[in-house]
Order: C-alpha cells, then structure tokens, then sequence
C-alpha cells in the first residue's frame, strides 16, 4: 500500500475534473423536462457553439465519444455507400469498424502509424473515388500523437458533394479548427478529454450540408437519430433523458471557456506540448510522432527497458498514471497528457516521474535534465 492516497492522472482521456465542476455536478439532480433546465439547456447550446465557433446547434449525447462516431455514420450515410477513411492509428480502424458495421463501403487510406496522412494522397483518393459520400478522419489520432491536416483536407472537400466528418475527440478546444469557417460537415467530441468532465458525454457539430442529407440517409437508427434530437432542441429539452449531472458540469467548463477565450487556450496547450518536447529532447528520448499534436506527446519507450514495467513503475509506485501504447504500440511508448485540466507543473510531473522511473529500471538519463529543460521552457515562453 502506498503511504499517500494521491494519485496523478496524466492520461489522454479521462483527465482530471477541476474542482468547480465536481461542486456544480454534486447539486441535486433535477427534472429534465422544467424550465429549470430549458434554462441550463439554453446556456449551454450557446457556449457549445462557441466552443466549435458555429452558427449550428451542437447535439449531444449520453455516451463515451465513439457513441457520436456511431451517430454520424448512421446518420450522414445509407447502407452501401462509399466513404473514404484515414486509417493511420487505432481511432482511425474505428471508423472503418464503424463503416463496416453500417454496411458502408469504406476506401481506406492507409497511413504509417506516427505520420499525418499526406494531401496527395486525400487528393488521389478523392479524385479516384468521385462517387464518395464522406471522408472520415481523426484530427488528432489520439492512438499515435499526430496531428492530421484538416483545414487543407477541408479545402479539398468544401466544394465537392462529400462529408467531411472529423473526429475531434482529443482536438476540440486545444487548436484552432473553426467548424463553419473551415467547411466541416461534422464534427465529434467527447467530455473526458479537453472538456476536462468524466467521461459520459459525446458531441457533434453539423454543418447545413450534412442536415440535408440527413434526412435522406436510410440507415437504421434510433437514440442517435439527429432528427429527434433537433425536434428536441426547437423544443428546449432533449430527446432523451439527458446526463444532467454530467450537463451541470459541462455549462461550469464552457462558461470558462468563454471568460478565458478560445485563443488564450489554445496558447496554453501549445505551450505545454513545447515544453514537454523540449524535455523529452533534454533526455535524449525520442518522439513517436513525426507530425505531434497538442494534446499529447507520446515518447519511445527506449532500448532495453521493459515498457509495461515501466508503466507499472509509474503507476503503482509514483501513482502516476500515463498511458501506454495501443494495439501495436503496446509496451513501446509513454503517452503523457497535456490535455484538458493540466499545467506548467502537470508537465513537469510527468517529466520528473518518467526521469525518476527510467533511472531505477536502470536506464541512464541525466535526472533533472528534462525538468529544468521544460523549467526553461516555461520562462522562456511566457502564458499569453
Ligand atoms: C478517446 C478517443 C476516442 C474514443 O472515445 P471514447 O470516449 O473512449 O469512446 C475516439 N477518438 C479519439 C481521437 C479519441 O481521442
């Protein structure tokens, strides 16, 4: 047993919760079908389309993230339809699982795991596939830390009579990717992850392209049917009984999000990945990513040293819980978060940790090297 009960989680996904929005969710719960909560609810609709800086309403539902993957295609497609889909980590086999389910006729671009899919090959795909009905991608491949191009993907797509439907699970609120004036036709996101609430609520954005087809798609669904939840809406409530605690905690976060500002935000992860990568570099550690996003780093476990004792290590004795590696990257990488409710000192945690871990696996790294890297990193690159 551990002397200290006082664990650290520094995972893409749950993150920690700040404590305001522990408070707001511990209120008692109430009606969903009162004005008490039209009123939350119309709050929340607003400060949603903020958050994905749309003019459309945001949908949301009671489910993990992948229960909106699920929405979109069974909404936005009929059954034997072509969709392409950008397939370079596990989040991207997602949507092919998803397309394949649905009985969709999914065209896969396979990419390198660590690489962004490359524009030449979304071109070929596009101009080889003229008759697809949407292109599925990730905008951060959580999986594997990289960062696809979606605003030049969005170009391609903008004018032609195909989706784009962009996971942003793990991106949403941590760079800039301005749904309307981007051209995206849908867009995921999830409450565990830069929303910094428990797991349990899943959102999508939905341009004016994907409402009409919509209501032309024939594929089987029922309480992820968008067509319910926008009745639902017009009428101030939800569909369904809604995770009202979970929405309690989610108007705490998006209030904060606007007194704080999108750009603000978006500065502050791009400082904490700088800093995390200067460290890492500090300790002769590699990168798995060769295209990073914001939302995490993920390092290469190095020669020599055993990556699920590492994690072990971590976890059990430091009570510090990153992630490791999925599907084929188990036991091969460290991904450390920087995502949602964390800090200058949350990177420096990590850093200090993996340090400290890594010496005691008996692998040589200069302690402290990466900490005071990050340190300068942090003086260096004041918070905007
Ligand atoms: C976390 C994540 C998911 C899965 O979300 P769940 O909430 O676990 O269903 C899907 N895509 C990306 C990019 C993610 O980061």
């Amino acid at each position: 047993m551990n002397l200290l009960d006082k664990k650290t989680l520094l995972a893409p996904g749950p993150v920690p919760v700040p404590p305001k929005a522990l408070l707001a969710m511990a209120k008692p719960v109430i009606h969903h079908r009162l004005p008490e909560f039209s009123a939350i609810l119309s709050k929340i609709r607003e400060d949603l389309k903020y958050l994905f800086q749309t003019k459309e309403d945001v949908l949301f539902f009671a489910s993990s993230g992948t229960g909106a993957m699920e929405s979109c295609v069974a909404n936005l497609f009929s059954p034997g339809e072509k969709v392409i889909v950008v397939r370079g980590g596990k989040f991207g086999e997602r949507w092919g699982k998803l397309a394949e389910t649905y009985r969709l006729d999914p065209v896969y671009i396979d990419v390198e795991w660590g690489e962004a899919v490359p524009l030449e090959a979304v071109e070929r795909a596009l101009s080889e596939n003229p008759d697809a009905k949407g292109l599925l991608i990730q905008a951060h491949e959580t999986s594997t830390g990289v960062k696809h191009p979606v605003a030049e993907i969005a170009s391609l797509t903008r004018e032609k009579d195909i989706l784009l439907v962009v996971d942003a699970i793990s991106a949403l609120g941590v760079y800039p990717l301005p749904f309307d004036e981007l051209g995206i036709d849908a867009m995921v996101a999830g409450s565990q992850k830069s929303l910094a609430l428990p797991p349990g609520l899943s959102f999508v954005a939905l341009s004016q392209k994907a409402w009409d087809r919509v209501e032309k798609t024939t594929s089987p669904r029922y309480y992820f049917d968008f067509r319910k939840e926008k009745k639902a809406l017009a009428k101030k409530t939800t569909a369904f009984t809604p995770a009202v605690s979970l929405l309690y905690g989610l108007s705490e976060i998006l209030a904060r999000i606007k007194e704080v500002g999108l750009e603000r935000l978006f500065a502050h992860y791009q400082r904490l990945a700088g800093a995390c990568r200067a460290g890492i570099a500090a300790m002769g550690l590699d990168l798995f990513a060769k295209a990073p996003c914001e939302a995490l780093t993920i390092v290469k476990v190095p020669e020599g040293v055993d990556g699920a004792k590492l994690m072990k290590l971590m976890r059990e004795k430091y009570q510090v819980t990153m992630a490791g590696g999925q599907a084929k990257l188990k036991g091969k990488v460290v991904r450390i978060a920087h995502l949602g409710y964390q800090g200058p000192l949350d990177v420096i945690t990590a850093l200090a940790t993996l340090e400290m871990a890594l010496t005691e696996l008996g692998y040589k790294v200069p302690l402290g090297a990466g900490v005071a890297a990050a340190q300068k990193y942090f003086l260096a690159n004041k918070e905007v």
